[in-house]
């Protein structure tokens, strides 16, 4: 079931809407950890809009040497002003350049951002010491908006955003990059969207009724009985799943025949 629902996703396509593709077009491994992070960071909301601001910063980056470099840059000189008219959400145009420029304090002090992410066996160790690591870097000034974009599992938070750019970095097989092999992609946790946590509730997979920490290791627990060496392996899949519009979250009888999990779903 979900093994033909995952052959049946366009990669391509759907990647061509991800906020996956900013890393993507990156050769180097510096600056795909840097984009990827970048994009994780502000990937909440539509993804047209803050698309958009991840493209304008990016492409600055890009005049200055590259995400890598750009970040190193920023975090040298902090009187160096960036990303000028840009913003998202709450995000204002000082967070996202705190947000770099933290990047670049991670790169100086451990060598690149995987540094910040060190392996162990629990499930949710690595991103919260990595999403510690990187609150570290933000700085004593900053804002309660960008620090808001590093919350702790521990707090409740699904971290969604992280697990998500976990899953990027450590995932060996497409569509994720596979770059960070001193992680093991067994001890990943969902990113639990909204649109994985309505699905995971129609499959069975859960039964948290919150989409928090708590229930993204359940849904990761209950994806291990598919593949306990790789449980993240279906998540591209079923998030695209909702955001495709492939899904309309109710019984359809125009979509559901033929959906690759209707004989599974409870909705
Ligand atoms: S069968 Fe219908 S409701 Fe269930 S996951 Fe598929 S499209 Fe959604």
């Amino acid at each position: 079931m979900l093994d033909v629902l995952a052959a049946g996703v366009d990669l391509d396509a759907r990647v061509a809407t991800d906020p996956l593709r900013f890393p993507r077009r990156y050769r180097e491994a510096a600056d795909v950890e840097v984009a990827a992070a970048f994009a994780a960071a502000l990937a909440f909301g539509r993804v047209a809009l803050f698309g958009a601001v991840v493209e304008a910063c990016l492409a600055e980056a890009d005049a200055h040497g590259g995400p890598a470099a750009y970040a190193d840059l920023l975090a040298a000189d902090p009187a160096r002003p960036a990303f000028a008219g840009r913003y998202y959400r709450w995000l204002t145009t000082p967070d996202l350049r705190a947000l770099f420029a933290a990047f670049g304090g991670v790169r100086a002090a451990l060598g690149g951002l995987a540094g910040a992410f060190p392996p162990s066996p629990e499930p949710g160790a690595t991103l919260a010491m990595g999403i510690a690591t990187l609150r570290g870097h933000l700085g004593p000034d900053a804002s309660p908006a960008l620090r808001s974009c590093f919350p702790a599992p521990d707090g409740g938070s699904a971290c969604k955003r992280w697990c998500m750019f976990l899953r990027w970095m450590v995932r060996r097989a497409e569509p994720d990059l596979g770059l960070w092999t001193h992680l093991d992609p067994a001890c990943l946790v969902i990113p639990l969207d909204t649109h994985v946590f309505r699905v995971a509730g129609f499959l069975g997979l859960r039964r948290g009724t919150v989409a928090g920490w708590r229930t993204a290791l359940e849904v990761t627990a209950a994806l291990r009985a598919y593949d306990a060496q790789d449980p993240l392996r279906y998540d591209f899949a079923l998030a695209h799943l909702g955001i495709a519009r492939a899904c309309l979250g109710r019984r359809d009888p125009a979509v559901c025949p033929t959906c690759p999990l209707d004989t599974a779903c409870r909705a």
